[in-house]
């Protein structure tokens, strides 16, 4: 409520998020500049004139009720579990609950959108973690009272995350096989759960040299794809 208590603060922030460079005209501008006129938040070309709203392909399009009121019901929406039911929001926005209703139909086709069920691919990285628990003791592998976190993380790209029960062959590569796309390039360490995935591209690194993951010959490979 605090961080977006103006339009203008929810507008800055969803420029910063969609648009950190002005975007290119689809005349092949490439210089489009901001402009706000009133009800309208956008780019406009300085060659042709075309403008492109802010809220262009979101789930904010044409919609008159101010990106605060959305910001808030994303907010309660997560919040809320999908218990949100659009009675609900209309009291908490102040809003008709025909507009809660639209909302919240945009909210979950927008999540779905986000293609929660699509595979990763281009370059996955696959690890586990360990957090939580109290005591102290050993670290990684079989630390105790920990929870163990896997993870698969497509390089700029989406993340899925999972609590798991073991660190097992037969835990990790089931999720690797559901979750990444076969022939994609995929990272790990040397932990035997990872040995002998097949159907991937698996490129195996010590951690202690991990580092060099990041050189500009990784970079370029990850361009290319
Ligand atoms: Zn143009």
């Amino acid at each position: 409520m605090e961080r977006f208590d103006t339009e203008e603060k929810c507008r800055e922030h969803l420029r910063s998020i969609l648009y950190p460079q002005n975007p290119t005209c689809k005349c092949g501008c490439k210089r489009m500049y901001y402009f706000e006129r009133r009800s309208f938040f956008g780019f406009r070309c300085h060659k042709c004139g075309f403008a492109k709203a802010l809220s262009h392909n979101t789930m904010f399009k044409q919609s008159k009720l101010g990106l605060r009121k959305w910001f808030i019901a994303i907010y309660l929406f997560t919040v809320h579990d999908q218990g949100l039911t659009s009675v609900k929001l209309a009291e908490l926005l102040d809003i008709n609950k025909g507009s809660a209703w639209h909302l919240l139909h945009r909210i979950r086709k927008s999540l779905h959108h986000t293609n929660l069920n699509k595979k990763l691919c281009g370059i996955v990285e696959a690890d586990e973690t360990y957090i939580g628990g109290k005591k102290k003791g050993k670290t990684g592998r079989g630390s105790q009272n920990k929870k163990i976190v896997f993870g698969t993380i497509q390089r700029q790209g989406r993340v899925y995350a999972k609590v798991v029960a073991n660190c097992g062959k037969q835990v990790l590569q089931p999720i690797i096989h559901k979750k990444v796309r076969k022939t994609t390039k995929i990272f790990t360490d040397y932990w035997a759960g990872y040995r002998n995935l097949e159907g991937y591209k698996h490129i195996r690194i010590k951690h202690n040299i991990r580092m060099e993951c990041n050189s500009p010959l990784q970079s370029k490979d990850f361009g290319g794809m």
